[in-house]
């Protein structure tokens, strides 16, 4: 048991909040004196595939947090430079009791997490890890012979079986450091919160969602309150605010998942109905994808750039630049692929059946390796995640787990089904707002129609270039095991 007097460091990463966190309320129970160590890590915040807009959305995530402790009467210290040095630097500044924080599935992470230990064991200061971004950590779902799944059906079911933790309480009246304290830190690492121009990104950018706890709060309250009820049907109409917009906050952790998985359940205490207990239960099965994914990439580490079916990294990509670039910026003469492209390009967020007709159409229609997608979301998105989002590119190009039924979208019967109003591309493609919608879905207007309107033609032939991705794939998977 530790002394009243002994003080935790609490290191976030990506646990942005006080609320549910397994590590803070473990802290908690031993200790008030409780102090929050947030590091701004260079690779993190500049490297390549940081957007800014999610940069953007830390920082407010941070200014939150720094509140946050205010409020409970400790503080939030921010550190700049690589964790291994600096993390250590701190505690070695402080002589804490301990440092805690909650383990990744990341491979950088976990190499680094290693690292740091190392060096706070050399100081002779004790750490402590914790899982808590995940309601079941990767070693906790495993098929009977103790392996890890690698279809997602079977995991879901094993997954959902599982007894999941109640959210857990938030630390109240803590203690902070002392002023003498305080001042050794300053004097040696502390840094306060920059400005996105002090990262060196040109310009503010606009957030389409509020950074911060509450926010977050509210969007999992308003959500459970009544659009879940209809989740099941529409989360597919990109014109529809049907879908939570939690994933930057869970991305982050400003919201704990243990929170959000007791509002849907409270909502499935609220709403009886087949329809809406099976809309509730697809909402739930998103979460379990986002575990999924997670610890395929623990269990994985090769999946950070290889295809988890390896043999699809000798894939044929033709990986044409000017067709990359035409799907990048929203020129592909495909009104679905464009409207959705742009709505990443100006948003930083884009609908998941976007994302979806997207990636097929940069993989098996542009026959464009799914590495240079995924790389791009990673340099536009605010809920950019390393685990999501590689695991939804691996998917889309059927070259990841769960590769059965090979998947083709076809751009306009997915606008046809999903967009049967024209609604969502019309509002972002202003330029073809006055075309008839069953030109408009189908994409068969005329040349001189879309050279008047400043609309490019198809840059390929769906039919063909379908047709030639299948001949492609079944060449290479000829005699091999599909897993
Ligand atoms: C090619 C591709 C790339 C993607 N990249 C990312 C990414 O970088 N970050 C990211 O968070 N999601 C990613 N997704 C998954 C999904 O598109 C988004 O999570 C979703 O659109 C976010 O909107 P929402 O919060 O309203 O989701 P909701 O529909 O309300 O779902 C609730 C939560 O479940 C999780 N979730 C939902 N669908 C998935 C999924 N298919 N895989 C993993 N988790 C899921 C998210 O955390 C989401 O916030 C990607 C999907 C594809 C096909």
């Amino acid at each position: 048991m530790l002394a009243v007097a002994d003080l935790i460091l609490f290191w976030h990463r990506r646990d942005l909040r006080l609320e549910d966190s397994t590590g803070l309320a473990a802290g908690r129970a031993l200790t008030p004196r409780i102090v929050g160590l947030f590091c701004l890590d260079p690779i993190l915040l500049r490297g390549p595939g940081v957007a800014a807009v999610r940069v953007q959305y830390l920082l407010g995530c941070l200014a939150d947090l720094q509140q946050a402790y205010h409020r409970i009467g400790s503080h939030l210290i921010l550190v700049e430079g690589d964790p291994r040095q600096m993390i250590p630097q701190v505690a070695a500044t402080l002589r804490p009791q301990a440092v805690y924080w909650h383990q990744d599935v990341e491979p950088y992470a976990r190499q680094r997490d290693a690292a740091v230990a190392q060096a706070l064991a050399d100081l002779g200061i004790p750490s402590q890890t914790f899982w808590d971004q995940l309601l079941h950590p990767p070693d906790a779902v495993t098929t009977q012979a103790g392996r890890p799944f690698t279809v997602y059906t079977p995991f879901w079911k094993a997954w959902n079986r599982l007894p999941k933790g109640d959210p857990l309480p938030t630390p109240q009246n803590c203690v902070g450091l002392t002023p003498e304290e305080m001042n050794r830190v300053k004097a040696v690492v502390r840094r306060d919160l920059p400005t996105l121009r002090d990262l060196g990104y040109e310009s503010a950018v606009e957030l389409g969602v509020e950074p911060g706890t509450s926010a977050a709060l509210h969007l999992l309250e308003t959500f459970c309150a009544d659009p879940i009820r209809r989740y099941g049907e529409d989360r597919n109409f990109p014109a529809i605010p049907g879908t939570s917009q939690l994933s930057a906050a869970l991305k982050f952790g400003v919201v704990g998942i243990r929170q959000v998985w007791a509002a849907s359940q409270e909502a499935a205490g609220l709403y009886p109905g087949d329809l809406e207990q099976a809309a509730i239960q697809t909402w739930q099965q998103e979460l379990a994808w986002r575990e999924f994914y997670q610890h395929g990439l623990y269990h994985f580490p090769h999946l950070v750039d290889q295809a988890h079916r390896r043999i699809f990294d000798q894939f044929p990509w033709d990986n044409q630049a000017a067709h990359f670039e035409a799907w990048c910026t929203g020129q592909t003469g495909y009104p679905m692929v464009d409207a959705a492209m742009r709505q990443l390009n100006e948003t930083g967020w884009m609908h998941n059946r976007c994302r979806m007709i997207v990636a097929s159409f940069l993989t098996k229609d542009l026959l464009i390796d799914w590495r240079w997608g995924e790389h791009y979301f990673m340099e536009r998105l605010v809920d950019g995640d390393l685990s999501a989002n590689n695991g939804g590119w691996q998917w889309s190009a059927s070259v990841g787990m769960d590769p059965k039924p090979l998947r083709i979208f076809n751009p306009a019967t997915q606008a046809a089904r999903f967009d049967p109003e024209g609604a969502y591309i019309r509002h972002w493609l202003p330029e073809l707002r006055g075309v008839d919608t069953p030109e408009l879905l189908s994409g068969q207007m005329l040349p001189i129609e879309r050279a008047g309107r400043g609309y490019p033609p198809p840059i390929v032939d769906h039919k063909r270039q379908q047709a030639l991705f299948k001949q492609r794939y079944q060449r290479l998977t000829q005699g091999a095991a599909l897993t």
